[in-house]
């Protein structure tokens, strides 16, 4: 039977911690690297929910999450020039429920990362080439270093570079659902207070919500178009993109967009789902967005990332260190529970960006349709118990 310790994590999103977590708390030796220099706080607040409840439980970090959440208290409706169409409770307007609970995506990465006593992380690192044999897998790093590893795990996000090193282009397909997003930081100058006003018409959405830091405001663009971005990587291409489609819009818009110059956690990505057969491949696996993206929209990419991490490492553990088994199973166990949050994904893409401006009837039938799937594709999958 094989044997298995040492093994490499791409990425320190969430999945990347999360396994590394596991990992270590079932006897391998994780060892994490990030290519950013720091954490990369960006991102909005994300519900922890459904069967990710007992994850974060289990790791004991759902009170820490419950302390640091977001404290929205109220959901604003307004028009072009800024009246109120409605209002609806914070948690309501975010599809939370029971236990659900709400943290910004930085602060629930710090948390992950905390948690991670005795496992080496390494900032400002990545590898260029990743070569397998039936022994191990060899990866070059930046520097040139060449390391060997009894597994390499991807969860490096949506544009995944081991899923590029590693598998082949006809064994993994990426869905555009047709909607781009964008969040950063600006100053409250609309003076909110834990308050989320949102302007909606023409398949086009602008919000900014100010929470626990009462100086700060969170701007966040959610749109479908017909133009063309070149560059999807590119930052000044995505703020030309941005501001090429938000021209005129009207409420607060322009301003959002002077102010987006000098934001420092710029974030921009369009709704994308990945979609493989299997996540695995000799000894290198996938975990997270990387290979499962249920895009944004879905609302579900850190529960996905979170319950890939426990059943990943769990089954690792389950399997006695044989990868072989323990891959097959996180393939087969993972795959229903997956599907069905991508098609959430589908579903809030579809009742979502209408062409109107959003009537309180509209909004109401789609927040309870909304919730019903939610509480779903949430808690599709039953949770081994791996201890
Ligand atoms: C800055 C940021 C902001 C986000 N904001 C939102 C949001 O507002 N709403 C939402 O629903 N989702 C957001 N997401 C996506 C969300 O985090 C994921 O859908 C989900 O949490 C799954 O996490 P993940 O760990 O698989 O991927 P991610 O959270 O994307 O993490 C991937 C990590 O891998 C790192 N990485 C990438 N390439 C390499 C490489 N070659 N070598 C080493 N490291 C690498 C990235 O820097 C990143 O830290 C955001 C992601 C990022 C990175």
């Amino acid at each position: 039977m094989p044997t298995i310790n040492k093994i490499l994590v791409i990425g320190a999103g969430i999945a990347g911690p999360a396994v590394c977590y596991w990992l270590k708390r079932f006897g391998f030796s994780p060892t994490l690297i990030e290519r950013s220099s720091k954490i990369r706080k960006g991102g909005q607040g994300l519900d922890v929910r459904g069967v990710a409840i007992d994850i974060v439980k289990r790791m004991g970090i759902y009170e820490k999450i419950c302390n640091m959440r977001t404290q929205v208290e109220l959901g604003r409706y307004v028009d072009a020039e800024g009246n109120i169409l409605h209002e609806e409770k914070g948690e309501r307007f975010a599809f939370r429920q029971g236990e659900d609970v709400e943290i910004d995506r930085g602060d629930l990465v710090e948390i992950l990362i905390q948690a991670l006593e005795g496992v080496p992380c390494h900032f400002n690192q990545w590898i260029t080439s990743i070569k397998q044999s039936d022994n191990d897998v060899e990866v070059q790093f930046k520097d040139g270093r060449t390391e060997h590893y009894d597994l390499v795990i991807g969860a490096d996000g949506l544009h995944s570079k081991t899923r590029r090193m590693v598998f082949n282009d006809d064994e993994y397909k990426l869905t555009n659902l047709g909607l781009y997003f964008s969040v950063f930081s600006i100053p409250n100058y609309l003076n909110l207070s834990h308050t989320e006003v949102q302007f909606e018409a023409n398949q086009k959405l602008i919000s900014l919500t100010s929470d626990k830091s009462p100086k700060m405001a969170e701007a966040a663009f959610c749109f479908r178009t017909q133009n063309v971005l070149n560059n999807i990587r590119d930052e000044n291409e995505q703020k030309r993109f941005l501001r090429d489609t938000f021209q005129d819009f009207g409420w607060e818009t322009s301003k959002v967009l002077e102010l987006m110059s000098d934001s420092d956690n710029f974030y921009f990505d369009s709704a994308t789902q990945v979609k493989m057969k299997s996540w695995t491949k000799g000894r290198v696996a996938l975990l997270g967005d990387a290979g499962y993206s249920a895009s944004p929209i879905s609302g579900q990419g850190n529960n996905l990332a979170l319950v890939g991490a426990y059943v990943f490492a769990g089954e690792l553990k389950q399997a006695g260190g044989n990868y072989h088994r323990a891959f097959n199973r996180y393939n087969e166990l993972l795959h229903p529970f997956v599907e069905a949050n991508q098609k959430l994904g589908v579903l809030v893409n579809e009742s979502t960006l209408v062409r109107d401006e959003v009537s309180q009837e509209v909004a109401e039938e789609r927040s309870n349709k909304i919730m019903q799937e939610v509480e779903i594709a949430a808690n599709m999958i039953s949770l081994p118990n791996y201890e």
